[in-house]
This record gives C-alpha cells, sequence and structure tokens, in this order.
C-alpha cells in the first residue's frame, strides 16, 4: 500500500473514518441522522463520534432542526484541527496556499509571503524552498507547526502514479524521474501528494456539481504546454500508471514549430501549444516571447496572431474531438493561460461541436474553468484535504492511538 494515496485505499463501511466523510460531507449531520445513513446502532454511532471528538477531529455544536422533541445536537468538522498546503508549481511561478481542514484560506504566498519560492534545476533544492515556504507561512498565519498535515503539489509534466514521480517534464527535463514525496520525507512524516496540473483543476471544477456518478468531465489546461484532466463519475481517473490524459503528444496534421523530447513528429504541443504560437508569431516577425503575449496580440486584433489562433484552436478541437466522441463527457472545462483567448476558445468550440456525435454534443458544455486564477490551487488543497481525512487513514490513527494506549 502507498502511504501517500489511502484516499484511494478501502476502508469499512461505517468505521470511525467513515463517519467522519459522512461529517464532512454535509453541514447538518447529526448523531441520529448518522445512525440512519449507515444503519449502525445509535450506541455503536456515539462510539465512533466519541473517538473522533477525542482526536479533536469533529465537535458537536448547535441544534439540527427544531421540530419537537429532543434537540440534536449538530456534528461539525473541526476546521482548526490542522492545516494543510495545496502548492501550485508552473515553470515561472510557485504558489503555496494554507488552508485549515474546512477548506478556509488561512495563508497565500501570492499576498502574504516576503520573498518568491523558485524552481530550480535541482528538484531537492526547491522540495527544501517549498518546505521553508510552508513554514513561512504558518508563522505568519500564527499556526502551530505541529499541526500541519498534509500537502497537495501540482506539477506541469506527467505524473507517475501512485509513486508521483515526476516523469518527461518538458518543463524542467532535469526533473525526469524526481521523487518529491520522497524528498519531502526529509523534512516530514505528513502525506504529500504530487498530481498533475490538470488533473487538480478537473478536481476543483467537480466541486460544481458534486463528485457523483453524474459528473464526467474534461478539464483542458492551454498554456505554454497543453495538459488534459479526466473526471469521471466524480473521481479522477489517472489509468494504471498515471499517464491517462496526456493528449499533448498525439499527432496532429500541422507542422512543429517547437522541438519536444516525446519524439513523435508534429505533436500537439509543439504544433498547438501556447509556446508553439508563440514561436511561430516571432518567426512571422511579432513581439511573443510567450503564451500570454499571444493572447494579448489576439486580443488587439492582430491578424497574423488570429490566423494563428484559429489554426491552434481548430487541431486542439480535432484533437479533443475524438476524445470526447470517446469518453462522451458532460463538461468540457478550458483552462490555463491560453483559455482567455476568446478567438481560441471559440475555434476548439466550433471545431468540436462540428466533429462530435450528435448523441455526445446534445448534453456537451464547452466553458471557460469558472476561476482560472484559481482552480489549480484550490485543486491541490482540495487532493490534500482528501488525503488527511481519509476514512482509511483516520481509521489508521484511531488504531495507532488505542495501541499507545495499551503499551502505555
Ligand atoms: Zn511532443
Amino acid at each position: 500500500m502507498n502511504p501517500n494515496h489511502l484516499q484511494d485505499s478501502d476502508y469499512v463501511a461505517g468505521s470511525a473514518g467513515d463517519v467522519l466523510r459522512l461529517i464532512r460531507s454535509s453541514d447538518a449531520m447529526s448523531r441520529s441522522t448518522l445512525a440512519r445513513t449507515t444503519g449502525l446502532a445509535p450506541s455503536t454511532v456515539s462510539l465512533r463520534v466519541e473517538a473522533l471528538v477525542a482526536l479533536g477531529l469533529v465537535r458537536e455544536q448547535g441544534t439540527e432542526d427544531s421540530r419537537g422533541g429532543r434537540r440534536a445536537r449538530r456534528l461539525a468538522l473541526a476546521g482548526d484541527a490542522g492545516f494543510v498546503a495545496g502548492v501550485d508549481v508552473g515553470a515561472n511561478h510557485v504558489r503555496v496556499v494554507l488552508s485549515d481542514l474546512a477548506g478556509r484560506v488561512l495563508a497565500d504566498s501570492d499576498t502574504d509571503a516576503t520573498r518568491a519560492v523558485g524552481v530550480s534545476e535541482d528538484p531537492a533544492e526547491t522540495v527544501d524552498a517549498l518546505w521553508a515556504a510552508i513554514n513561512e507561512l504558518a508563522a505568519v498565519a500564527g499556526l502551530d507547526p505541529d499541526r500541519f498535515r498534509g500537502a497537495a503539489i501540482g506539477i506541469p509534466a506527467p505524473i507517475e502514479y501512485p509513486s508521483g514521480r515526476v516523469v518527461t517534464p518538458s518543463f524542467r527535463p532535469t526533473w525526469h524521474e524526481a521523487d518529491l514525496p520522497g524528498l519531502f520525507a526529509r523534512h516530514t512524516p505528513a502525506p504529500v501528494l504530487v498530481e498533475n496540473d490538470a488533473n487538480l483543476i478537473a478536481l476543483y471544477e467537480s466541486t460544481e456539481r458534486g463528485r457523483t456518478d453524474e459528473n464526467q468531465l474534461l478539464a483542458i489546461k492551454i498554456g505554454t504546454r497543453i495538459g488534459c484532466g479526466i473526471l469521471a463519475s466524480g473521481r479522477l481517473h489517472r489509468g494504471i500508471g498515471g499517464a491517462a490524459g496526456e493528449i499533448s503528444h498525439m499527432a496532429v496534421a500541422g507542422e512543429s514549430v517547437i522541438a519536444c523530447t516525446c519524439g513523435v513528429p508534429n505533436c500537439l504541443d509543439s504544433v498547438a501549444s501556447g509556446g508553439a504560437i508563440a514561436a511561430k508569431l516571432r518567426a512571422l516577425g511579432l513581439d511573443a516571447a510567450g503564451a500570454s503575449d499571444v493572447v494579448a496580440l489576439g486580443a488587439r486584433g492582430e491578424p497574423l496572431a488570429l490566423d494563428a489562433l484559429r489554426e491552434a484552436g481548430a487541431m486542439i478541437g480535432q484533437s479533443l474531438a475524438g476524445i470526447v466522441n470517446f469518453f462522451n463527457p458532460r463538461e468540457v472545462v478550458l483552462a490555463g493561460s491560453m483559455s482567455a483567448s476568446l478567438p481560441l476558445v471559440a475555434a476548439i468550440r466550433a471545431e468540436l461541436f462540428q466533429k462530435c456525435l450528435p448523441l455526445v454534443a446534445h448534453d456537451l458544455e464547452v466553458r471557460a474553468t469558472r476561476d482560472a486564477r484559481v482552480a489549480g490551487i484550490r485543486g491541490a488543497t482540495l487532493l490534500a484535504l482528501d488525503e488527511v481525512l481519509a476514512p482509511a487513514r483516520i481509521d489508521a490513527l484511531l488504531r495507532e492511538t488505542a495501541d499507545d494506549v495499551r503499551t502505555a
């Protein structure tokens, strides 16, 4: 069992961890509601709740409703029982956000840190810098460092599952096979998950409709490179080894304008990513250093930029159409810096709806992410919380506590 993915482990229905999961899922949970939902005897529910209260994870407060009889006390997750870090690592910018166990933001490196966190060529050096940043932010927010419960880190690269190893990252080739969870283990015993950045955007978008079987979604991150996160029946679909959604190196009908390490001639990344469009515009004599310049040129109506954006959008839309026909999602969510380009998004939509089967297009919504500025970091926070509060982890914690009591 990988110690860093207990949220994907089986747990016993009706265990204390399962009861905590139910308490997290509703803000109107009482002991009697729990007994009805789980089918457990009221005395067993009380044992579970008292164990969670003893761990400091649950509080009883207020009233559930006032429909006569005895007033039921409402059960709630004790948000201040700890904190987690969500980390978004980009090619040029790192953001760290600390949140309590209820997901309330406590500190944000974009506004509260004294200095920026750098991403160096050396993953070990970067992990040291990230750990220092987490501790600096905790100090700023007045948090007890002992209450750090875990972290999740988004990286723009394929991530091996469940080990969390970085594989062939084009944003930092020296990070190939970097074991960030292992490097963090030198600083903390708490779980630290590494996840593909597009997967985290898919997770953030999943909260819109709830994580139900109805929730089938593709999150496409279009920035310097192109990535895709898959949400199937409300859960992240990573594939066996973590490579699911790696659409960036599919061969397309255009021509490469930048080099790519994948070896596939004319892959989507090298033809239609923000980096590729920028290179194409530079070759035409325009001043376009990166993806954001391309978006700006398009917004100004620069004809050469508009042509390049429409062409790239058609190529991305064509690649997506095959996947969308195969997967039949409810939503395709576009994110990343290039999703701010209206001509690009319009071209993707047009191509998608033209190429999709009627049955697939009927229920399909293609939209921009709800908030491009926070999608990745909120997704990281959600993943970290799901991990530190995973039923299997809570049950293991209770077993350890019981063993400590027995051996004391
Ligand atoms: Zn490639």
